[in-house]
């Protein structure tokens, strides 16, 4: 009987646009007290919007929208599309993704790197700290200089903050995790009603967060889309992907969110559970 009522729970899923990689999963899905949500593309829509353009003194503006998005042309990240479409591209050199951090390339002779700004300070280049941006800000600089910097908004799901009310009703705490900035990322959290904030993590900071918690004895879901998330996914308890993002976040999970969708991810937890009191 078990076998059957977990394949039925199954086929249930499937009819919710939940798809899960075994009948197990259920079973997992059951003891889990704490939900970890990645920011961008998870409990935002990941359609950015370029807010600002702002070249540094003495740069043209037309020639940072050029090498910008010519580089993330040949990238898939959320902040990616919306810069390529400030500009046609230019042909690219060399181009690397620095997955959690941003992206290199040679452009028209100018060796480029846009990302976060703490990354390209890293690489030597004096990047100033403006004022706290109404958004997330990505630096973008060439021949070893700050050329100015691109700030993009990026609007919380309409559903979300149900979502995250709904899981904290099934006992479930949510914790959001973000490469993205501070200020933004405790901006949606206050927009979605989540407490806890975890910002400026590098993809191995996602991991690490994902195994403190465990370490601590919690049961953790990771909710992602990204290539970034893809090892937190997999070090979760439970892994679950927004269908809507990349094939490697849901290559990492146990279960995928066909319209990514975090109320799916309520039903999920529901599902489990009335699956599970079937069982016994
Ligand atoms: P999140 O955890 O919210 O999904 P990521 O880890 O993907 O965010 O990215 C963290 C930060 O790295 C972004 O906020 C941005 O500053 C920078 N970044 C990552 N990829 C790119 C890219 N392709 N172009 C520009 N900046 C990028
Ligand atoms: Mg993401």
């Amino acid at each position: 009987a078990t076998p059957t009522a977990l394949l039925v729970g199954t086929g249930r899923a499937a009819q919710l646009g939940i798809l899960i990689k075994g009948p197990q999963v259920l079973e997992s899905t059951r003891t889990i007290d704490t939900v970890v949500l990645d920011k961008t593309g998870t409990v935002t829509t990941g359609q950015m919007q370029v807010s600002a353009v702002e070249p540094a003194a003495g740069v043209d503006a037309g020639e940072l929208r050029l090498v910008a998005a010519s580089l993330e042309h040949a990238s898939e990240h959320p902040i990616a599309r919306a810069i390529a479409a400030l500009a046609d591209p230019a042909p690219v050199e060399s181009f690397a993704s620095h997955t959690g951090f941003g992206v290199t390339g040679t452009v028209g002779g100018r060796a480029a790197l846009i990302g976060r700004p703490l990354w390209l300070r890293e690489h030597g280049v004096e990047v100033p700290s403006g004022p706290a941006p109404d958004g997330t800000t990505v630096a973008v600089a060439w021949d070893g200089r700050w050329r100015g910097t691109i700030t993009v908004s990026d609007p919380v799901k309409p559903t979300s903050a149900q979502a995250v009310s709904d899981l904290r009703a099934l006992g479930l705490e949510p914790v959001l995790l973000t490469g993205d900035s501070a200020a933004v990322a405790h901006a949606v959290a206050a927009q979605v009603g989540i407490d806890r904030v975890v910002a400026d993590v590098t993809p191995a900071d996602k991991l690490r967060v994902v195994r403190d918690l465990q370490a601590e004895g919690r049961a953790v879901a990771m909710v992602g889309d990204g290539v970034n998330d893809a090892a937190a996914l997999a070090a979760a308890d439970l892994g679950i992907a927004m269908g809507t993002g990349t094939d490697v976040a849901i290559q990492a999970s146990d279960l995928t969110l066909v319209k990514g969708d975090l109320a799916t991810a309520v039903d999920a937890v529901r599902l489990s559970r009335a699956t599970l009191r079937t069982i016994k």
